[in-house]
């Protein structure tokens, strides 16, 4: 399979990079990818990849629940559990942040549960998800055209009060094109919430190259509050709060105890996202440090 290398750092494009963790694909190849990190900005990114057109293979997996809707196994239970309750807490988010219920776009809807909610709430809501599969599922649910990119030409011209990522810029190859069409497609007043893994978390720092939300080479780039500043800051964007995500934290720790003991450690997994996240809140908002976290941005 051949792989792609990055000469320039996604972020700052500098071209000097150092060696900072090898990491198994536990869920698919089974091969060993490298993340690197840029000596000038400190992003971290998985590089050699898997190029855009051989990635797909690298998603061939029932173990990559957000395109499917059965639980079949345990984790996959806990995951759709936890996701249906997390999902009332970002319509409250999203409620909190707009004086109005506007026009909302979900970049990777999955099977769309969110978006649902958000449409039962009273917004306006459209979507993009690239999986065929996930795309018809979330279409049924909500009755609405899924496109399946922000390429599509009837999304040109459109502009948006909230437009959501959970768990979706870590995925994206052309990322500086993803955030400027953000930033164009984005109302004056309106803000952007993008989800993404914390490598510097308890829980990361814990498990090293077993934490399961390296999750390579599906997970592009590893953000963390620095590199997400600096890359929205070269959009126009500025990030104006950070927020936790508490149940990623036990869901991550039973994956990496599965990775690194061949099988899931329940006590393990729960008393590291109970530290997780005794060691990542914060009355600071710069200074949560959670298993993920949610960045809410704006336009400068
Ligand atoms: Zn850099």
């Amino acid at each position: 399979m051949p792989l792609e290398t990055l000469k320039d750092c996604p972020v700052c494009h500098a071209s000097s990079f150092s060696n900072y963790l090898n990491v198994e694909d536990y869920t698919v190849s089974h091969k060993e990818f490298t993340i690197q990190q840029c000596n000038s900005c400190y992003f971290l990114f998985t590089n050699p990849r898997p190029s855009q057109e051989e990635i797909g293979r690298y998603y061939q997996s029932d173990e990559y629940i957000s395109h499917h809707d059965e639980s079949k196994n345990m984790m996959s239970k806990v995951y759709t559990s936890v996701r249906d309750y997390t999902i009332g807490g970002k319509v409250k988010m999203i409620n909190s942040l707009s004086g109005k219920k506007g026009t909302l776009l979900d970049i990777g809807c999955g099977t769309g549960n969110f978006i649902q909610a958000c449409k039962e709430n009273g917004w306006n809501i459209t979507a993009t998800e690239p999986d065929n599969g996930a795309r018809d599922i979330a279409e049924k649910r909500v009755g609405e055209y899924i496109f399946e990119t922000i390429n599509d030409k009837n999304l040109e011209g459109k502009s948006f009060d909230i437009i959501t990522l959970w768990h979706v810029l870590e995925h994206v190859h052309l990322l500086n094109e993803t955030v400027d069409w953000l930033a164009k497609h984005l109302n004056p007043d309106g803000k952007i919430i993008i989800a993404v893994p914390n490598p510097q978390s308890h829980d990361a720092e814990k498990y090293g190259r077993f934490w399961a939300a390296y999750d390579v080479p599906r997970h592009l780039y590893h953000f963390t509050k620095t590199t997400m500043k600096n890359l929205m800051g070269y959009h126009g964007l500025s990030v104006v709060r950070v927020l936790p995500m508490w149940f990623d934290s036990f869901y991550v720790g039973m994956l990496s105890t599965k990775y690194k003991n061949k099988g899931i450690n329940l006590f393990d997994s729960i008393k590291t996202g109970i530290v997780s996240n005794l060691k990542g809140r914060s009355v600071k908002p710069e200074g949560m440090n959670t298993s993920s976290l949610i960045y809410i941005i704006k336009k400068k």
